[in-house]
């Protein structure tokens, strides 16, 4: 492909090239939570999700991987600044999840059971509307090293 823009003025112009990229920030947070549906029995709770749903609590040490698309900008060569993507995912979810029950002190958690699955679409809804510039590609959550979900937010 060609390249998209370029700065003929004055020295040191650069060539930008034109291609669509996806970059992937990682941040850690440690949380606790429950797997737990209160409108079913403890029968019920204790067969479907087993020891995540011990009354008391287990913790994770979770690893969030949000991967955003664009092209580089042709003056940056950034899709988007990972600084700030950065920033976002400390302000939106570690600062917010971190050393916290997730099923009780995440207020836009509440009322959601917190499987990896529910997590990685409510991360996507906090941050989506935050990103200075590209796309959201990707919410990858790992609850333990075997085990991970990705969302790729409402595909038609
Ligand atoms: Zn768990």
């Amino acid at each position: 492909m060609a390249t998209r823009k370029q700065s003929t003025k004055g020295k040191g112009a650069v060539r930008s090239l034109d291609g669509e990229v996806v970059v992937t920030r990682r941040v850690h947070f440690n949380a606790a939570h429950r797997l737990h549906n209160p409108a079913r029995s403890a029968a019920w709770n204790r067969r479907v999700f087993g020891p995540c749903n011990n009354p008391r609590w287990h913790g994770h040490n979770y690893v969030l991987e949000v991967s955003v698309r664009g092209r580089p900008d042709p003056e940056t060569g950034f899709v988007i600044d990972l600084a700030a993507l950065k920033r976002v995912l400390m302000e939106r979810i570690s600062d917010v999840c971190d050393h916290r029950n997730l099923n009780e002190e995440v207020p836009f958690l509440r009322g959601i059971i917190p499987s990896t699955e529910n997590l990685v679409i409510a991360f996507w809804r906090e941050i989506e509307p935050h990103l200075p510039s590209g796309k959201l590609h990707r919410v990858r959550l790992y609850e333990t090293e075997r085990n991970f979900a990705d969302y790729y937010g409402d595909q038609a």
